[in-house]
């Protein structure tokens, strides 16, 4: 499968809107599009998100104008977000405790329930508003910033500062790497009890994304990377990540826990993979990420029962 089909099976990524660039700038018509018919508004409370349940169906909670002005307060002006199937959209930071806000809830939580649009739509809206209320003061100077570019720019205040600050996206690297039949999978001691995952971590300055692959296999396992390859990729609204998914060939195949990140990893075949599974002894991750997809692809080139069905038959999907 070639990188775009697989990415679009990635949530957050399988949904695309038209983030149309050409009106961003214009500050007119924008005004008029969040006060036409085809506006609609994502309300976002500090890290989290409303959603709707329209006929037993978990829905993204896209309110038009009226109802946005007489349930919440807001401050800075919508973040337009772009066009899909005839209507506008704008995430809307609300401020203030009222006991509305009490029904806004962690998209982590409810993504696996969500359409891939509305998991898509969410996890943008989530992702800009939670960069804009990072940049309320300018990190040049300390002033304060106002939205400009339909809040995809942030200006500091300060004219003898005036700098512009873009949304940022942290690229992180996450990979199943490989050594015969067995994957290597490691667990933070702050995850539930048995989950495991695979390796991942952030990419650090003045470093390639490949060069990131080889440094936190090494430093969290002790595992020598020699081969690696891209595989897909997805925005991780948790808070503003940018997960570049990658498998691996392991060359010194011994485990030791260099940087004591991890509490514990080890090399499984995929039949183990099942025994564990099977014994509760291995919680897999949430079918959401792209973690779950890199064992998942790994798992199904060799078995003819696929890893979700064991996942979904032996514990519980989280
Ligand atoms: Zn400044």
């Amino acid at each position: 499968m070639n990188h775009l089909d697989q990415s679009q099976l990635n949530l957050f990524s399988s949904s695309t809107i038209d983030r149309m660039a050409r009106t961003v700038g214009d500050v007119d018509k924008l005004d008029a599009l969040a006060n036409s018919d085809h506006a609609r508004f994502l309300p976002i409370y500090n890290t989290k998100v409303l959603v709707a349940n329209k006929a037993g169906r978990l829905t993204a909670a896209a309110i038009e104008k009226a109802e946005l002005a007489s349930r919440f307060s807001y401050a800075t002006p919508p973040v337009y977000l772009g066009y899909k199937n005839d209507f506008h959209y704008f995430a809307v930071r609300i401020i203030g405790a009222n006991e509305e806000v009490e029904k806004f809830a962690d998209l982590r939580q409810l993504a696996a329930l969500l359409n891939d649009n509305d998991a898509a739509l969410l996890g943008y809206a989530l992702a800009i508003t939670t960069w804009q209320r990072n940049y309320e003061h300018c990190g040049s100077c300390g002033a304060t910033t106002v939205t400009r570019q339909g809040g995809h720019v942030l200006q500091c205040t300060d004219l003898a500062c005036a700098r512009e600050h873009y949304p940022r996206t942290d690229p992180a690297i996450i990979v199943l790497v490989e050594n015969g039949e067995r994957a290597l999978f490691g667990r933070k001691a702050e995850w539930p009890a048995h989950r495991y995952s695979t390796i991942a971590g952030f990419v650090e300055p003045g470093e390639s994304v490949e060069q990131a692959v080889v440094r936190e296999v090494a430093e969290e396992t002790g595992v020598e990377v020699i081969e690696s390859c891209y595989h897909s990729s997805q925005p991780w609204p948790f808070p503003g990540s940018l997960m570049l998914g990658y498998t691996a060939h392991a060359g010194r195949s011994q485990i030791h826990l260099n940087d004591r990140e991890l509490e514990d990893a080890r090399w499984l075949n995929r039949q183990e993979l099942i025994d564990h599974l099977v014994s509760g002894e291995f919680l897999p991750p949430t079918p959401i990420s792209i973690s779950f997809r890199l064992i998942e692809d790994w798992f199904n080139r060799q078995c003819d029962v696929p890893f979700r069905m064991w996942c979904e038959n032996n514990s519980p999907m989280r």
